[in-house]
Order: structure tokens, then sequence, then C-alpha cells
């Protein structure tokens, strides 16, 4: 049987070999070959692991809109901050949205004031503190991708089932693939192809990126987590850049099939539909957020309770360049606030503040390139 030591050894054999491939592969096109990693925890594992360092200079990896923290935009915050004021209310949230700058102000900031927030670990934990709350409206803040959606789902369906009146959800749940497309229709991004992200498509399947091939000619490659799996898509993806071939392949099948979760998809569809919905940075998206059906209304805080707010202008923030990072336009670095008025203890702009934002994880881990295409 091999130990954890054989295994490390051999993984960086193994992770040495696939540069050197993806090296001889990329090499004679004598140009940049960019991959754009989609997900937030593929950026994350991508600078943990040193990927940038390790592989061939003409290797640019880009970070993309896949975090979803970083997307959600000031009216949301501000409608969560708005709700969070409210006396009889308690908000259920992801702890890495307390410190998400609204237009004026954050969650922590009205927790401090004394807002009654409460950091949960899933949706069903909302559940538990509506039950343990009858008197109380709680509000789980519903945000994240179609990773979170299905449990975000699971939760309303429990919470009909056990009669419950006094849990709702803020809902900014988005699906991926539209912000893809939006990307690939805009001529400013120049990627060869993708690292598709491996819990998303846990859910929705490969199949779900068919579109990259058919529509666009760009490869993509399910990945998972670990340096290997990153490096072995990107090798596959290099194979494709070479042969000037475009396919949707799975690199990550130990738990992503073809078809994806059926029972997260019902799940999900059963209480959600696409709608169109204003991504932070990136604009209104067509069929890319996730709005409750009418039969689920019951649950919709803006339906049962609308609020009113109004986005205040922020100078500071308007010279925050995420929108661009997002697209893999630019790099952090690129940003005039960067590391300056904008670092993880007091973020400017939402790239900042989640620990899967593409700013935070050059700030903490450095990128070592200060432009793209440098
Ligand atoms: Fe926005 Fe801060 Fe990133 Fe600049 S460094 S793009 S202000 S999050």
């Amino acid at each position: 049987m091999e130990t954890n030591e054989t295994h490390k050894v051999s993984d960086r054999a193994l992770a040495g070999k696939l540069v050197e491939e993806i090296d001889r592969l990329t090499r004679p096109l004598g140009r940049k070959v960019r991959y754009m990693e989609v997900c937030g925890t593929h950026t994350v594992s991508i600078f943990r692991a040193g990927l940038r360092q390790l592989l061939p200079p003409q290797i640019e990896l880009v970070s993309g809109p896949g975090c979803p923290v970083c997307v959600t935009p000031d009216s949301y915050m501000d409608k969560a901050i708005a709700y969070a004021k409210e006396l009889d209310t308690i908000i259920a949230t992801f702890g890495d949205m307390l410190k998400v700058p609204g237009s004026e102000s954050s969650l922590s900031e009205a927790m401090a004031a004394g807002a009654d927030i409460r950091v949960v670990y899933s949706p069903l934990d909302s559940l538990k503190i509506a039950k343990e709350n009858p008197n109380k409206t709680v509000i789980f803040l519903a945000v994240g991708f179609e990773t979170t959606a299905p449990t975000a789902a699971a939760a309303v369906i429990a919470a009909k089932r056990a009669g419950l009146k006094n849990l709702f959800m803020l809902s900014a749940q988005k699906l991926i693939p539209p912000a893809m497309k939006l990307l690939l229709d805009d001529e400013r991004t120049n990627v060869d192809g993708f690292l598709l992200p491996g819990h998303v498509a846990v859910v929705t399947g490969s199949d779900a990126f068919l579109f990259l091939a058919r529509d666009y000619h760009k490869p993509g490659v399910v990945a998972g987590f670990e340096a290997v799996e990153i490096l072995r898509a990107i090798y596959r993806l290099a194979q494709m850049t070479t042969a000037g071939e475009a396919r949707v392949e799975n690199e990550y099948d130990k738990v992503v099939s073809r078809e994806g979760n059926g029972a997260a998809q019902r799940a999900m569809y059963d209480v959600y539909e696409a709608v169109d919905t204003p991504w932070r940075g990136l604009g209104d998206i067509p069929a890319s957020g996730l709005r409750m059906r009418d039969e689920w209304q019951s649950f919709d805080i803006e339906r049962v309770r609308p609020i009113e707010v109004n986005v205040k202008p922020n100078k500071a923030k308007s010279l925050c360049r995420c929108g661009e990072v997002l697209k893999g336009q630019i790099v952090p670095q690129e940003c005039p606030l960067f590391a300056k008025a904008c670092v993880p203890e007091h973020a400017i702009g939402p790239c900042m503040v989640s620990v899967e934002g593409v700013c935070a994880a050059h700030y903490k881990y450095g990128g070592g390139k200060f432009k793209y295409g440098a």
C-alpha cells in the first residue's frame, strides 16, 4: 500500500512530467496561451500550489468570475443590511458575506450596531434558527452558484414540509454558464480555453459546458482541486490548443458525470427559475440568476416584505476595477487601489473580501505578475 509520502513523491514526479509536456506542446506556438480558471476555489488552489510559477512562461492563467461574493451587487448588500436593521429580524449568512461592502456600510458594521446576524455553514442551519425563534423573521442570504442553490432549495422545501412561516430567502444565486457566454461574447476576452469548475459541474454535469466547443470553438476541461488534477486539465487543454481542437472533457470524473446530479437539479428548478440578474462588475446577464417560482413566493422576502434601498454613489468604489479583473482583462495590481487603499482588512471592492476573491488571492500569495501578457 502506498504511504502518504509515496503519494507526495509520485504526485511531485507526475506534476513535473505534466509541466514538461505542457511546455513541449505549447512552446512551438510562439505566443502566450491563456486559460481561464472560472472558479474561485481553483484560483486559490493555483496560488497555494504555486502553479503560476511552475508552469512555462507562455502559459498564462487568468482568473474569472467564479467567486459568488465578488459578483454580488451593492444593491443586494444594501437590502441585506436594511433587513438586518429591522428589529424582529435574524439574518443567517455565510461568514464571507459579513465584510462585503454595500454602498455605505457592511453587515459586520450592522452587527456591531446591534443587528442579529448569525454565521451559518449551510442554508439548512437557518431552518434550525427559524424553529428556535418562532417570533422572529429569519432571512437566509442565499448567495452562491449551482453548488449551493440546491441546498438552499432543500431548505425551502424542508421549511414548507415543517410548516415554518418565519424562514425566508434573500436570493442572489447565480448560474455560471450564462456568465461564461457573456465573457465569450465580449471581444476583449482573450482566452484559449477554460478550466471548468469542478464543484459546479458536480451539480450541472460536464455537458452543461458543451456550448463552449459547439458555439465558440473553445476547449474546456472540468478539473479537480489538487495541483496534479489542475495540471492534468491544463495538459488536456494544451493538447487541444496545439491540435486546433475544441472539446469539453472531464478530468474530474471521480465526482462529475456528464449529466450531473439529477436530484440536486430537480430540487433547484422545483423552487427556482432562471431570470436576468445583475452581476457586480459585469452588468445584467440574461437568464443567469435564480428567482423563486411563484408557488414558492411566500419564502421570498423581497415579495413578502419588499424593501426599497437607495444605492449611494461612492468615489473610492468608482475606482474599483473588479469588473475587468473578473473578466480576466487586467490583473489586480493594475487597479490603482490594490494593496494601498484596498486591502483585505479594509476592502473597497468585493474581490478583496472573499478568500476566493482574485484580488485577495493576489494580495495574500503574490502573483509575480503585474500585467497579463508581461
Ligand atoms: Fe476592487 Fe480592491 Fe480589487 Fe481594486 S484591488 S479591483 S478596489 S477589490
